[in-house]
């Protein structure tokens, strides 16, 4: 095979091999980003939640404010009930209790109403914090793992790119600018094998004349329906 074309294809598969480096780092760093976003999902849930129980505690404190304030006034009418002088009197003093009494039954009932709910608020809390506790410590793991794993393909894209410069400073630079101009549109098709015929780019087939002389391999053949630098491989 040509000196040249043969640079070619192993330039375009070294190509090839550096494009596929940032596709792996980013499927592996996906793993990471989405125990984050887990674990942030779980602070958002639980600053939703504290901000309820905040609530829950203040209407709390607002019904024994209300308690209080029906135990005096009871008080108050019981003080009063022994000095009425008529019926009718007593009567308005009996109804006016029976009403403050009721209201405290409800303010009384209301809280073991809200106790109930601060109970099962500190339930939900308290799971969050086991799961969020949990998903912490396997995000610590994969971490390191990912970090290896990393650290590994970039040693290995570091590797692929000195081999790069390697070969381009041997290379013609008039074929080299030849390939990156293909390269531009191609991508990592620039430099594609003829199979059965037909190139592996465009997949149209070639023609006889053109094939015989990718055969040989004396000179560097475009494929005539696309353009891209065409070579042959044993099948
Ligand atoms: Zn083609």
């Amino acid at each position: 095979m040509n000196k040249y074309l043969e640079q070619l294809v192993l330039l375009s598969k070294i190509d090839q091999e550096i494009d596929s480096f940032e596709p792996k780092i980013e499927t592996i760093s996906k793993v990471l980003k989405d125990a984050e976003n887990k674990i942030l999902k779980i602070d958002i849930q639980l600053s939703d939640l504290d901000n309820e129980i905040k609530d829950t505690q203040q209407q709390k404190i607002q019904n024994n404010t209300h308690i209080t304030e029906f135990s005096t006034k009871i008080k108050e009418l019981s003080k009063k009930s022994t000095m009425v002088k008529t019926e009718k009197e007593a009567n308005a003093l009996k109804i006016e209790e029976d009403i403050a009494r009721e209201q405290l039954d409800a303010a009384n009932d209301e809280i073991v109403r809200l106790d109930k709910i601060l109970d099962s608020k500190e339930a939900f809390k308290k799971e969050l914090l086991d799961e969020k506790a949990k998903e912490v410590q396997q995000m610590e793991s994969v971490k390191i793992d990912i970090q290896t794993q990393i650290q590994t393909i970039e040693k290995e894209r570091m590797g692929v790119y000195d081999r790069k410069t390697q070969l381009i400073a041997e290379m013609n630079q008039r074929v080299l600018s030849f390939y990156e101009k293909i390269r531009k549109w191609a991508k990592n098709t620039a430099v594609v094998p003829v199979k059965k015929q037909a190139c592996y780019g465009c997949f149209m087939k070639i023609y006889d004349k053109t094939h015989l002389s990718i055969i040989r391999g004396e000179e560097i053949v475009t494929c005539p329906h696309c353009g891209r630098i065409l070579y042959k491989v044993q099948e």
